[in-house]
């Protein structure tokens, strides 16, 4: 298992392979950033913001969701995998920030998770990003690096890993860190064929190595 000294270089390095690392989701306000975030889940971002700009422009505020029906929000969705679910989840979501938030979105944890199908996830890149929050959201790319890296053990759970990068990482860092991990995670320690030949933490990684070897 990684130290924290060594977790903290491998981010480093991480970054310095992908300083440009940030969000890569589009949205114009927080309500609207939070629908983006619950429709990124199993979906890249990119496919995300093909269909985002229409269905923003339909709906701008929670109110003019509120009383939609999800059958109204899956032609704009239908492109992303999961649409039945996530246009039903879109309609709870602004549901909830209406009548239990006077139609902001909230902006602490217990809050955000409050609103149905809201997870970890989606909270902690909610706070972080919009609310400049300290949180460290992880992802499927975050949660490959952290394991194949030994940063965490190779059944953590998503807590685990999350509670592990926060002990190791200063909390100015979090954001910054979890960008720079998903970069690596998407197009470095790819969850087929990661490209450890060419890593430059093949000597920190055990995994990598079995990989090569
Ligand atoms: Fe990922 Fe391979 Fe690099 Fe290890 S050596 S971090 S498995 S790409």
């Amino acid at each position: 298992m990684l130290t924290d000294s060594e977790i903290v270089n491998a981010i480093h390095q991480m970054r310095a392979m992908f300083p440009e690392a940030g969000t890569t989701l589009k949205a114009d306000t927080t309500f609207h950033f939070l629908l983006a975030t619950i429709l990124s889940a199993q979906s890249t971002d990119k496919s995300v913001n093909m269909v985002t700009p229409p269905l923003f422009a339909r709906y701008p505020t929670p109110e003019s969701l509120v009383s939609a029906e999800p059958e109204d929000i899956e032609p704009f969705i239908q492109s992303l995998g999961l649409y039945h679910n996530k246009a039903k989840y879109l309609v709870k979501a602004a549901q909830g920030i209406v009548t239990n938030f006077n139609g902001e979105v909230p902006h602490t944890m217990k809050e955000l998770t409050s609103l149905a199908d809201v997870g970890r996830k989606v909270a902690n890149v909610v706070l972080a990003e919009c609310f400049n929050i300290p949180a460290f959201p992880v992802d499927t790319h975050v949660s490959r690096v952290a394991r194949r890296l030994g940063m965490v053990k190779p059944n953590a759970t998503v807590l685990q890993i999350e509670k592990r990068l926060k002990e190791a990482v200063p909390k100015d860092e979090w954001l910054d860190a979890h960008h720079a991990m998903i970069f690596f995670g998407r197009y470095q320690c790819t969850a087929k064929n990661p490209k450890c030949t060419k890593c430059p933490l093949l000597p920190i990684c055990k995994y990598g190595r079995d990989n090569v070897f």
